[in-house]
C-alpha cells in the first residue's frame, strides 16, 4: 500500500526564519540533521541501489575537495545542524576519513557523528574512527547467507563485512543499526533469521521498504514488500512483537521480539512516510544541497564557493535553499526521482 504524507498545519512566515538561530523551512520544520555523501562511488553494487551496467561516477575534479567539504558543514553547524551522518556511496572509501571525522566533531555545537556503511573495510580503522569522534553506525546487511550476499551486493563478502561489524561492536561504535532492505524474491524469507540476530545481541536490526530511485525502478516494480508484510512474517515466527517509543523524528517504527537484547525496526518511506517530521537535508558528494532524497530540488554550494563566495553568502544560500524544501517525497502521487541514484545522492 502506497500511502500519501500528512500535512501539518503550523506555517510560519520567512520573518521566522530570521528570528531563529535555526534553519526553518516553509512548514516549520527545523533542519538540524545533515546526512554528508563523501563519495559516489562503492566497491558494492547492490541490486536494489545500483543498475547492474552502466553506472556512471564523477569525476574527482567535481567532487569537494576536503577543505570545501568542511567549510560547507561547519556553516551548516552554525545555522543550527547538530547531528551529521556520513555516507555515500560508500564513507569508507573517502580518502582521509579519520582526519574528516576529527575536524567536523570539532565545530562547535556537532552531538553527534554517525555513519552509514557496508562494513567491508571497517575492521580496519574501527578504532581510529570511534577515537576521533564516531558516535555510532548503521551497516546494509540483507542477507546472512553468503551465497545470497554475494548475489545482492553483486560481489561482496559476507564474512569480511561480518568482521567489519564485530570490529565497530568492540570499540562500541553504538548503538548499532542494521538496514536490511526487504525484497521478495530475494531476501523477504529471510527476515525472521536476520530479526534473531536481536536475541542476543543489543543492535537494531531495521526493515526498509525500498524506494523507487533512478536506475532500479524495474527491481521496486518487482519486488516492494511492506513494512505491514514484514511484521506479520516476523510475528508469525516470534509472537507479538513489544512496541517502543521512539522520538517523532526517527524514521524508524520500533518493536523488540519478547526477550531479545536488541530491537526492531521498521522504515515505511512507502506505506507510512514520515515527510512531517523531516529534520534532514543531504549534501551530495559533488556540494550540492539535497532538500529531499526523492525530489531534484538542489541547491548550489560548490560553485558558490569556488566562487569565492563569503561565509555570509554560503549562509544566506543554506537558509534560503532550506526554506524552500518540498513539503514530501510524492511517490504516492506517482512522482519519480529522475536523474540520481541513491549512492550518487548519498543514501
Ligand atoms: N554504502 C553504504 C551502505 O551500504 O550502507 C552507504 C550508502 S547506501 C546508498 C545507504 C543506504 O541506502 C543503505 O542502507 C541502503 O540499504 C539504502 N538504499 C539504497 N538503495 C535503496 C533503495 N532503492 N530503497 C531503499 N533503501 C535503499
Amino acid at each position: 500500500m502506497v500511502t500519501v504524507a500528512e500535512p501539518i498545519h503550523f506555517k510560519p512566515s520567512p520573518s521566522h526564519t530570521l528570528r531563529n538561530a535555526g534553519a526553518f523551512d516553509a512548514y516549520g520544520r527545523q533542519m538540524s540533521y545533515l546526512r554528508i555523501s563523501l563519495t559516489d562511488r562503492c566497491n558494492f553494487r547492490c541490486v536494489y541501489c545500483m543498475p547492474a551496467v552502466g553506472m556512471q561516477f564523477q569525476p574527482r575534479a567535481e567532487l569537494l575537495t576536503d577543505d570545501e567539504l568542511l567549510r560547507a558543514v561547519g556553516l551548516c553547524a552554525k545555522i543550527g545542524f547538530t547531528k551529521l551522518r556520513l555516507t555515500g556511496g560508500e564513507p569508507t572509501i573517502r580518502p582521509h576519513l579519520v582526519e574528516l571525522v576529527r575536524a567536523m566533531k570539532a565545530f562547535p555545537g556537532i552531538e553527534e557523528i554517525s555513519m552509514t556503511t557496508n562494513a567491508l573495510l571497517l575492521s580496519r580503522n574501527a578504532a581510529e574512527l570511534k577515537e576521533a569522534g564516531l558516535d555510532r553506525i548503521n551497516v546494509s546487511l540483507d542477507t546472512i547467507d553468503p551465497d545470497r550476499f554475494k548475489m545482492m551486493t553483486r560481489g561482496g563478502r559476507l564474512d569480511l563485512v561480518w568482521a567489519g561489524l564485530e570490529a565497530a561492536d568492540a570499540v562500541r561504535l553504538t548503538p548499532i543499526k542494521i538496514n536490511s532492505v526487504v525484497l521478495k524474491g530475494h531476501n523477504d524469507h529471510e527476515v525472521g533469521d536476520l530479526a534473531a540476530l536481536t536475541i542476543d545481541r543489543d543492535w537494531q536490526m531495521r526493515f526498509l521498504e525500498m524506494m523507487p530511485m533512478e536506475g532500479v525502478g524495474t527491481v521496486y516494480d518487482d519486488s516492494l514488500i511492506t513494512s505491514a508484510e514484514t511484521q506479520t512474517r516476523l510475528e508469525e515466527r516470534f509472537g507479538p512483537l513489544e512496541p517502543i517509543e521512539t522520538p517523532p523524528n526517527d524514521p524508524a517504527r520500533v518493536w523488540k521480539i519478547r526477550g531479545a537484547k536488541g530491537t526492531v525496526g521498521f522504515i515505511s518511506p512507502i506505506s507510512a512516510p514520515f515527510c512531517a517530521h523531516c529534520n534532514r537535508v543531504r549534501l551530495t558528494a559533488d556540494g550540492k544541497l539535497r532538500l529531499c532524497l526523492l525530489r531534484n530540488d538542489e541547491v548550489e554550494l560548490r560553485d558558490l564557493i569556488r566562487a569565492g563566495a563569503t561565509d555570509e553568502d554560503i549562509e544566506l544560500q543554506l537558509r534560503q535553499g532550506i526554506w524552500r524544501k518540498p513539503w514530501g517525497h510524492g511517490i504516492a502521487e506517482g512522482d519519480r526521482n529522475i536523474g540520481r541514484g541513491m549512492s550518487q545522492i548519498g543514501g
